[in-house]
């Protein structure tokens, strides 16, 4: 078995642990942000309708900002108060409220799993991490523990990216923190630490402090809660620790959470020294030509033509213009015909490449994909009959395109 890493990297004073854990409660008690899921939590009698608030919150935060995700939110729990109403809805009524906040799978998820819980659990949110882990599709080890702690006082900690960063400053972790390795460690760590009497509370003041002081770039040591407590701190205040006989071999050796030899302390970086990650995989390069096409409606107002994507894959199920993923680096005139030959396959009838006018070009980062959009128009005349052995499709005005599972990219097209 691996020796466990020095004294310097862990919690393993009782007093000290106290000691954080009152200082962390008392600065949330004060500062704390108001925010919707937390009002809920707090009050509904309901141990059911508690849990699946906060499920909705945990899984709209995921990548998106909170107050992004809190008009969302709202809308959402108005529409869907129950797990029961939610498995009622339709993925297109879900995938309209999501439009616009990406990742757009958590949605479709979130339902599935709600589904699972009214006909496979007699409606009945499992009670513990373990169980909801293990029982509801797309909850995941934090999000287990996030429901758990906050819905039904379970003791046990959290680790999300916010964490990561705090944790990593409080005991100067500074190998690579998407490592399993560092990650399991700072499991362990978020365990004991946890408060056993306020669990939830500990969990969001912990990720509070991630998001409101302990910031990537310029944290606000000066205001910390548990700066006390703050190995990073200490180590920017007063250079290296000094050599106690716990931590003297500590970062000279094959320390598992020091930062690696070839990648020491930067003084100039102070705390933000830590967290470090190995860098990321640069995003996929993608073109795809799309087309706005254009009619009158019946009432003189022009309609526009929009596609149902497929119910797997990148942005399932979401409406789109009819769209055509492209090869790099295709002549203008190529891409142009590309486009022409596919919508041609659409509307049955011949659509010459010069007709198709060209608007622009968007761009639009996903996670990991670096997408732009080459943007072309065609006004159409007449009457146009789809192929209805193609996707699912519709002719909508503005104000439907807007108020229809569209994702941000094509607002933006
Ligand atoms: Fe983060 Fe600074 Fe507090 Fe340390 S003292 S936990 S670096 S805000």
């Amino acid at each position: 078995a691996p020796a466990p890493p020095p004294a310097r990297h862990l919690f393993s004073d009782p007093a000290e642990v106290e000691t954080l854990r009152g200082n962390l409660l008392a600065w949330y008690d004060r500062c704390k942000r108001d925010l919707p899921w937390r009002a809920l939590a707090a009050t509904e009698p309901d141990a059911d309708r508690r849990g699946y608030a906060v499920w909705v919150s945990e899984i709209m935060l995921q990548q998106t900002q909170v107050a992004t995700v809190i008009n969302y939110y709202n809308r959402w729990m108005q529409k869907w108060p129950t797990l029961q109403a939610l498995a009622q809805a339709s993925l297109e009524e879900v995938n309209e409220l999501w439009a616009g906040l990406g990742y757009y799978s958590r949605g479709k998820r979130l339902q599935e799993a709600a589904r699972k819980v009214v006909s496979e659990l007699a409606g009945q949110m499992p009670r513990t991490a373990e169980d909801l882990q293990k029982l509801l599709p797309g909850v995941g080890r934090y999000t287990a523990g996030a429901i758990a702690s906050i819905s039904y006082r379970q003791a046990t900690g959290v680790v999300d990216g916010n964490v990561i960063r705090v944790l990593c400053r409080l005991r100067c972790i500074g190998a690579d923190s998407s490592s399993p390795a560092v990650i399991d460690r700072l499991w362990d760590m978020a365990n004991v630490l946890v408060d056993r009497s306020r669990p939830g509370d500990f969990n969001q003041a912990l990720m509070e402090l991630g998001a409101t002081l302990c910031v990537p770039k310029a944290p606000l040591c000066g205001e910390c809660p548990v700066k006390q407590h703050c190995q990073a701190r200490r180590r920017k205040l007063f250079g290296n620790p000094p050599p106690v006989p716990d931590i003297e071999d500590c970062g000279v050796g094959d320390c598992p959470l020091c930062p690696p030899a070839t990648e020491p302390w930067d003084s100039s970086l102070g705390v933000t020294n830590f967290p470090r990650k190995a860098a990321k995989k640069p995003p996929r390069v993608m073109r795809t030509a799309t087309c706005v096409l254009e009619r009158r409606g019946c009432h003189g107002a022009p309609e526009y033509l929009i596609v149902q994507r497929p119910s797997s894959g990148l942005l399932a199920g979401l409406w789109e213009f009819p769209s055509l993923p492209l090869a790099q680096d295709l002549q203008e005139e190529k891409e142009r015909e590309e486009l022409a030959d596919h919508l041609q396959a659409w509307m049955g009838q011949p659509v010459a490449a010069k007709s198709l006018q060209f608007i622009g070009e968007v761009i639009h980062i996903f996670s990991h994909i670096h997408q732009t959009y080459v943007v072309y128009s065609l006004h159409l005349d007449g009457d146009v009959t789809l192929d209805p052995a193609l996707s699912p499709s519709r002719w909508v005005t503005e104000d439907e395109f807007h108020a229809s599972a569209v994702s941000t990219a094509m607002k933006k097209v």
